[in-house]
């Protein structure tokens, strides 16, 4: 056992059953041996999932940097030597829910490469059922502790739910409107600002879009609400900066 993340503590008198405690920003499980005993607390899996989920986000934002600034390199890390030791296995560190266009590739906007990754791509990045059985799915298999929904500026997907909005086209496939109806739920409020400014009422659109996904997927799912609850899965709402090269984890503002 590491010494380094065990403590030891009085027990409360009428402390007998499982607790938790708060210590230093971090929470432990506690085991308790009996009342006013001496016990020991050790980090509660859910708490351990969430080490496992910062991890990932601190990777996901430093290989962001690396991209952004130019230094990005994906043939580096998809040898084939590295293709090889994939072939009967995979442990991807983070699942990507993103957005079909042809400018936000995961893998090389967060400078990641194979079996890093496991990328769920669709336009406007809207959350159906496969997209939800897809996420848990990774989450299950392999143990996937981090989920990103990747919005990005300029959204096709959400311009043309805000034009539908306020001209609503007959013609539109049932298909495509399909993905548009998925949007419409939270952008709805803003399609009114379109007429005084546009990229204003595009960047908010894109957002909440993001933040609705984002939210589908925390309550969508009996299996991801149990990891969430217990595993340590969390579940992060992104832009990516088609400008910049930037990626802004903005939901939850602080993981
Ligand atoms: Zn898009």
């Amino acid at each position: 056992m590491n010494l380094e993340r065990v403590i030891a503590a009085l027990a409360p008198t009428d402390v007998v059953q499982r607790a938790s405690v708060e210590i230093s920003d971090l929470a432990y499980d506690t085991r308790a041996v009996g009342p006013g005993a001496l016990f020991f607390c050790v980090p509660g899996e859910r708490h351990d999932g969430h080490a496992f989920a910062r991890e990932a986000l601190e990777r996901l934002r430093e290989g962001n940097r690396r991209f952004a600034s130019g230094q990005g390199n994906v043939a580096r890390l998809s040898t084939r030597t590295r293709r090889a030791e994939l072939v009967t296995r995979q442990e991807p560190f983070a699942i990507i829910l993103g957005c079909s266009d042809s400018r936000v590739p995961a893998e090389h906007v967060f400078d990641q490469g194979l079996g890093d990754l496991f990328v769920i791509r669709v336009a406007g990045n809207i959350v159906a059922p496969s997209q939800i059985g897809s996420v848990e799915f990774a989450a299950e298999r392999f143990g996937t502790r981090l989920v990103v929904v990747l919005g990005h500026s300029r959204c096709g997907a959400v311009v043309a739910t805000l034009e539908e909005l306020r001209r609503p086209c007959e013609s539109q496939s049932r298909n495509l409107r399909s993905i548009v109806d998925r949007i419409r739920p939270s952008v709805e409020g803003l399609a009114k600002e379109l007429r005084t400014d546009v990229d204003v009422c595009v960047s908010e659109a894109v957002r909440a879009n993001v933040r609705a996904s984002a939210n589908q997927l925390r309550h969508g799912s009996e299996l991801l609400e149990q990891l969430i609850e217990h595993d340590g899965l969390v579940i992060v709402g992104a832009e990516y900066s088609l400008e910049t090269g930037v990626v802004d984890v903005f939901d939850p503002p602080r993981l």
